[in-house]
């Protein structure tokens, strides 16, 4: 095996400006997360994508940074969230599976034990809100509004129908429990109450995002505008699938339709943060939650796999960023970087204080991507799927990988290998025993799942990763 490059010990940052100047730090920066569901990484204009145009999601790459080497905590939705929000890896505190529907446990969800980042927020001034896709507990004690958000417009679930038509179910009650389906009928909670709504669901979203932004103008806000977009069920109204006349295969050119919903979203957020004079000091983070499915026709280009699998196209998913006072326009950060470094770049920036009996996983990234510190912000990103037996260790260009019970370590150079498919175990024993030892130390720090899964009450507890 070659050496590891140089381009991966020192400041791996291309396209590089000077850090900019004279930013304002008299006022905390006002953050807005944009999370998509199971898009796929090569769908993205700044990922290569050439049949949906997604000019507004590209634009916060090219106005500030692309992570090439973005990854997720988990490859399927909820232990994802789980890990975004708490900056942790999710496996420290047992969420390691999908919960299923059960509004009647409150142990289906994120741990109590465990604070989030609007918990944090909200400690030092910030107005919290969620808009969209919840799924860390639909239990009330789980609820958004009890987990640090001030306000709440969305799903408790881990997918929804998009046209009001056919949310037909008004109360959470009469969603019955482990009916994921029924869930996905709910009418859209405001804050406790189920309200009517009356457009196509990513555009219901998109509009309250920026009267969220509006109302809280004065800042300084998080507002985690979580899109359950391009999750299935695959509907798109006319009006989307009306752009996409010459996609020939429906199901992409649904999904297409999807995704350009969601891009005229990000559009959105972003002229009403022009219009208010606030872009600056707002930071903007895109990603999805993980990989695409080969159920929704997503696209994860030269990544091997997909959701549910500790293979790249599991868990690297597309990933921006930009914040004009702070991140360098058109930067290509390619080291490794975490959806768990969110909440610590943010927590530094706000100088909220992080509690010390749960220390974040993440990362302040701000000083990599300024220059200030030309090292990587991980020694190395990590993922446990304890139903499955799969195990990844990613260190500079090396990844280690389990991929299922009892299965022998594998090892690959990403550089050279992006797809996975030469397998350098029996060549470079000594570099992959190093990172199995990685491995195991940070396997001992974990515990099992906490929690009951939708897959795993499914297979009647036989494990099976969705
Ligand atoms: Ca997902």
């Amino acid at each position: 095996m070659k050496p590891i490059p140089v381009t991966c010990l020192l400041a791996a940052i291309f396209g590089w400006l000077s850090p900019v100047q004279g930013a304002s730090r008299e006022r905390p920066p006002n953050l807005i997360v944009i999370m998509t569901d199971d898009q796929g990484y090569a769908d993205v204009g700044f990922n290569g994508c050439k049949d949906i145009p997604t000019p507004n999601i590209d634009s916060i790459a090219s106005n500030g940074v692309k992570f090439t080497d973005g990854y997720v905590s988990y490859a399927v939705c909820s232990p994802s969230r789980a890990g975004f929000l708490t900056g942790r890896y999710q496996q420290r505190f047992g969420h390691e599976r999908n919960p299923r529907w059960a509004p009647e446990n409150r142990e289906c969800g994120l741990p109590l034990s465990e604070s989030t980042l609007a918990d944090t927020l909200g400690k030092v001034g910030y107005k919290t809100g969620l808009i969209g896709k919840w799924h860390l507990g639909c239990h009330p004690d789980l609820h958004p509004l009890k987990r640090g958000f001030n306000e709440f417009f969305g799903h408790l679930g881990g997918g929804h129908r998009y046209f009001p038509e056919e949310l037909t179910l008004q109360h959470t009650e009469q969603a019955k429990s482990s009916s994921e389906s029924d869930s996905y009928k709910l009418w859209i909670m405001r804050d406790q109450t189920p309200v009517k709504t009356t457009k196509y669901l990513t555009d219901e979203f998109s509009d309250e995002a920026s009267r969220f932004i509006k109302r809280h103008k004065a800042g300084p806000f998080f507002l985690y505008l979580a899109y359950n977009a391009p999750h299935s069920p695959l509907q798109a109204s006319e009006k989307y699938l009306a752009r996409f006349p010459d996609i020939k295969n429906e199901k992409r050119r649904t999904y297409a339709a999807m995704v350009s919903a969601v891009d005229d979203g990000v559009g959105q957020v972003l002229s009403k943060l022009r219009e208010l004079g606030i872009d600056k000091n707002t930071m903007v983070v895109f990603l999805s939650d993980n990989g695409g499915p080969p159920d929704n026709a997503s696209n994860n280009g030269p990544l091997r796999g997909g959701k549910g699998s500790p293979w790249e196209g599991g868990i690297r998913v597309p990933f921006a960023a930009q914040w004009p006072d702070q991140i360098p326009k058109g930067l290509v950060y390619r080291n490794p970087v975490i959806s768990l470094d969110i909440f610590a770049t943010i927590a530094a920036q706000a100088k909220a204080p992080v509690d010390a009996a749960r220390p974040l996983d993440g990362v302040n990234l701000i000083p990599y991507l300024t220059g200030v510190n030309s090292g990587a912000p991980h020694d190395a990103i990590y993922l446990r799927m304890f139903d499955k037996g799969a195990y990844v260790v990613r260190r500079c260009v090396q990844k280690l990988v389990i991929d299922a019970k009892d299965s022998a370590p594998q090892l690959y150079n990403l550089k050279e290998d992006l797809g996975e498919t030469k397998n350098l175990a029996s060549s470079a024993a000594s570099e992959l025993e190093a990172l199995d030892q990685k491995r195991l130390s940070w396997n001992a720090q974990l515990v099992p799942p906490a929690f009951e899964g939708l897959e795993t009450k499914k297979t009647g507890g036989k494990a099976k990763v969705k």
